[in-house]
């Protein structure tokens, strides 16, 4: 994508949703830490139906560690890969309760240091509770990056650094949201909706999706 085009295709996208959130349901950076941790590859509906029936039991790691393995097994094992993810949860919590005083540490080499959290995790946890302009690669961010011309690469890393350097500032806080929206709804893996997308005129991709014959 020409840099003359990326400013274009992310007001085209602001202007369509200037506040783009999280479709993971939280109220503070813990649950939200918890809920992202839950979501590898699951479904947001998914883990959102499980964390309505946890959070107002336990939304605090004492509170998770009070449930104990089995007892925090019960509400979240309608989620994919539940025993594993309940076992990062505990020991999750158990070192923000030893070495964090309970609080989500803010930086990413503390978050890197928990368990079942790398470094997407990490800069959502920092994109979405503590509102830094960090860009978390997903299978969505990934496609999309690469389809469009936007930040080509092989691997979520190189994509990550590359959407760093393109993306102008003014759009850094929210691009995460807004390329995860596009993905996940216009921009999709086996048929992109190029006759139905807003950023159509600023993308590379060719030949575009034409629109479905009536
Ligand atoms: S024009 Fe097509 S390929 Fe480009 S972003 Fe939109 S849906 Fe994706």
């Amino acid at each position: 994508m020409k840099k003359e085009n990326i400013g274009p295709f992310f007001a085209t996208l602001q202007a369509a949703n200037p506040r783009p959130e999280t479709e993971l349901e939280y109220t503070s950076p813990f649950e939200l830490l918890c809920s992202v941790l839950l979501s590898a590859q699951a479904t947001d509906v998914s883990v959102n139906q499980a964390t309505r029936r946890l959070y107002p039991v336990a939304n605090t790691p004492q509170a998770i560690l009070a449930l104990g393995q089995e007892g925090l097994e019960g509400y979240i094992k309608t989620i994919g890969l539940y025993r594993s993810k309940a076992r990062h949860l505990m020991e999750t919590c158990r070192i923000l309760v030893e070495r964090f005083g309970g609080e989500v540490p803010r930086t990413r080499e503390e978050l890197e240091s928990l368990p079942g959290v790398g470094r997407k995790t990490a800069n959502v946890v920092l994109n979405v509770a503590f509102g830094e302009p960090t860009l978390a690669v997903d299978t969505h961010i990934f496609r999309v990056a690469n389809r469009t011309g936007l930040a080509p690469g092989k691997t979520p890393l190189e994509v990550e650094l590359k959407l760093m350097k393109r993306v102008p500032s003014a759009y850094l806080l929210h691009a995460h949201h807004w390329l995860i929206l596009l993905g996940r709804y216009v921009c999709q893996a086996r048929k992109p909706q190029c006759w139905q997308c807003r950023v159509a005129p600023w993308c590379d991709y060719q030949p575009k999706t034409p629109a479905p014959a009536r």
